[in-house]
């Protein structure tokens, strides 16, 4: 299990692993928010509860940019795992094939890594669209790349407690979760 991390504001920021976490809590930097139950941890010098959720006592701002870096993780999980061309997910695909990333506009013709540029394409059809611009390459895209919303990526493609839960909660709303809940 991973330790949710609020920042000063409760504003969910990440899931860190809980020897991170408790290192953050020993230093001073955070607090301990919820803890996983009656579990401790020990060191030779002292006992502390298991974190589940931590809230850091500064407040900590977080560059936009960062929040908008595209992994194949999120970009996968904002697909659905499926492909955006052929609209095979990832569990059609042949024994050769896997999900990747693919540029509407290819970097070695100035695209970029902007959420609006890259899809999520089988390795087929990643290959058939080559270096070619979407209207070259005749292909059509089953809809049309956004940037999601920060917490939809940040939180999609992982387990959250229900401790943990009431802090996404807590901050966006029933809604938000309900969302991800689903996925
Ligand atoms: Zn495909």
């Amino acid at each position: 299990m991973r330790c949710l991390t609020l920042n000063a504001s409760f504003e969910p920021l990440t899931l860190v692993p809980v020897r991170r976490a408790l290192r953050l809590v020993i230093d001073g930097k955070a607090e301990i928010v919820e803890a996983d139950g009656l579990r401790v941890v020990r060191s030779a010098r002292l006992t502390v509860p298991r974190p589940a959720v931590i809230r850091l006592v500064r407040f900590v701002h977080v560059p936009r940019k960062f929040r908008r870096q595209v992994t194949n993780t999120f970009l996968f999980a904002r697909d659905e795992y499926t492909c955006q061309f052929c609209g095979r997910p990832e569990a059609e695909l042949g024994f050769r094939e896997c999900l990747t990333r693919d540029h509407l506009v290819p970097l070695s013709r100035g695209g970029t890594n902007d959420w609006t540029n890259v899809i999520t394409a089988c390795s087929t059809c990643n290959t058939r669209k080559g270096n070619r611009l979407l209207y070259e390459s005749g292909m059509h895209l089953r809809r049309m790349p956004l940037e999601p919303h920060f917490v939809y990526l940040t939180w999609a493609v992982r387990r959250l407690t229900s401790a943990q839960e009431k802090y996404i909660r807590l901050f966006y709303g029933e809604e938000t979760l309900a969302q991800l809940r689903v996925l």
